[in-house]
């Protein structure tokens, strides 16, 4: 039939859109390279931010303690407490937190406001501390993850550059956040210290290197995306003289807002970048993290229910953005029942699309999965981009007459987290399936990507206590 036939033009288009050969991929690690170079050589150099963290050096495992962190990032708060064993043995021996939800008035009301709640959620949580955790005599130190974008003036202290995810506080943009914080305390009569500011990516970073010491990379796939890596101090251009004692510093990339002309781009990327509300930026998660899959996907089956009746009548939820999240994106993708009852399901509940044959709901699989691949593979393009800037995809150091398998290549870790990657199995697969594809399994094999729980919050203990 023609309609069919028309339809499978679209997901033809789609395909060839969304390719991701490796050759192509190798194309995106080099991009990715030489804007991380970009930005570190001048402020304002690449879409990358590429912003120094002050965080010289990473915990590893000999801390001992009581400390607490603060977590704030979404519209979700918590507050921690984890006590360190010390010794060789990285060993956490307890962990507390307390999950709150920041209430919608603070999100857009006073600076006041916002940091007397958080100030006041930490004094309770400690009032209830365990006898003798901490003596009344020892100040507690304190890591605060705050993971919007921040421009650190010290480990410790940082100016909001803008608020993100909903919060819209005015007069905390362009402030010092730790000083906010640090009076907050001082008001509630806490004698508490900052001790660490903390993007979220850079407590994944410290916690999987509290447990692994190889891990010199930390990636995040949920909602948003974002990653950093431990850099030589003396590669750091844009800040010339910059000296730490361990010569190396803690990068945080802002990579979300990557962007390069080999990123394979859709008209469907180009209308949900046009609507957006930041459009131009982070066009590099607009294509991987899962806030956007889903909305993607529902683009596409728009398009061909324009082109064709396959759908059966148009659905108005079909253009409605955002309606597909990508949990049910992947659960559709994942559906292996015979007859794709879970397809159908979420065709009927949630699009008001019913009764498809068997031969469309196969053809809502297909989407997700060019979709999901490609997402899954740029990511992993972006990982190797990171190795190679630190030399240690392989490419380095091969001399005349020793093949790629005579180097010694050295352990190499990765701490990664986020919903997208630990809940979505087959987006998992296919990004461990292209860092294979980019390395080669020589080089690969070296190469361990590690879930780390809990990162941002525990992480920012850790740095506290590493900072103290
Ligand atoms: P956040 O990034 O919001 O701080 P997470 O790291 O837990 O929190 O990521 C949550 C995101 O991960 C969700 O917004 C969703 O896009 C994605 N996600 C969660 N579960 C799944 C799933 N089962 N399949 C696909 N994506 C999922």
């Amino acid at each position: 039939r023609r309609k069919w036939k028309r339809v499978m033009g679209v997901l033809r288009e789609l395909e060839e859109g969304c390719e991701t050969t490796v050759g192509r991929l190798r194309q995106v690690v080099d991009a990715m390279a030489v804007e991380m170079h970009a930005g570190l050589a001048s402020e304002g150099g690449s879409k990358l931010k590429m912003l120094l963290t002050y965080v010289d050096n990473l915990p590893s495992g000999n801390e001992k303690g009581t400390y607490y962190a603060l977590d704030l990032g979404g519209t979700n708060f918590r507050v921690l407490r984890v006590q360190l064993g010390g010794g060789q043995g990285s060993s956490i021996l307890d962990k507390d937190v307390e999950r709150q939800a920041i209430p919608q008035h603070l999100m857009t009301g006073s600076s006041e406001d916002l940091f007397d709640f958080i100030a006041s959620s930490l004094q309770q949580f400690v009032e209830k501390e365990g006898n003798g955790s901490t003596p009344s005599f020892v100040r507690r130190e304190l890591g605060f993850t705050f993971s919007f974008p921040v421009k650190q003036l010290s480990v410790s202290s940082g100016l909001l550059i803008k608020w993100t995810k909903g919060f819209a506080i005015e007069d905390v943009v362009g402030k010092e956040v730790g000083e906010c914080l640090q009076n907050a305390l001082i008001r509630k009569g806490l004698d508490m210290r900052v001790a660490a500011l903390v993007n979220d990516t850079v407590g994944t970073l410290a916690l999987g290197h509290y447990h692994d010491v190889d891990t010199v990379a930390a990636v995040i796939i949920g909602t948003g995306t974002n990653a950093c890596y431990l850099e030589r101090t003396d590669a750091i251009i844009k800040c010339q003289g910059l000296l730490t004692s361990s010569g190396g510093m803690v990068v945080n990339m802002e990579w979300g807002n990557f962007w390069s002309s080999h990123l394979p781009r859709t008209s469907y990327d180009i209308d949900l970048d046009a609507n957006s509300p930041n459009p131009n930026d982070q066009g590099f998660e607009k294509m991987i993290s899962g806030m956007y899959l889903g909305d993607i996907v529902r683009r596409v089956v728009l398009r061909m229910s324009q082109e064709s009746d396959i759908f059966g009548p148009a659905s108005p939820r079909l253009s409605m953005p955002f309606i597909l999240r990508t949990p049910l994106m992947a659960a559709m993708h994942e559906d292996d029942s015979p007859e794709l009852t879970e397809v159908a399901r979420i065709l009927k509940d949630v699009l008001e699309i019913s009764d498809v044959p068997l031969k469309v709901r196969k053809l809502i699989v297909r989407i997700c999965d060019v979709v999901t691949r490609r997402a899954a593979r740029l990511a992993a393009a972006g990982i190797v981009g990171i190795l190679k800037k630190i030399g240690r995809d392989g490419s380095g150091g091969i001399t005349s007459g020793r093949s790629r398998s005579d180097i010694k290549m050295r352990r190499t870790v990765v701490a990664i987290e986020g919903g997208l990657y630990t809940s979505y199995t087959i987006f998992r697969e296919y990004l461990h399936e292209a860092l294979t594809e980019i390395l080669g399994e020589d080089i690969a094999q070296h190469v361990i990507l590690k879930v780390t729980e809990d990162g941002s919050g525990t992480g920012a203990a850790l740095l506290a206590a590493s900072h103290s």
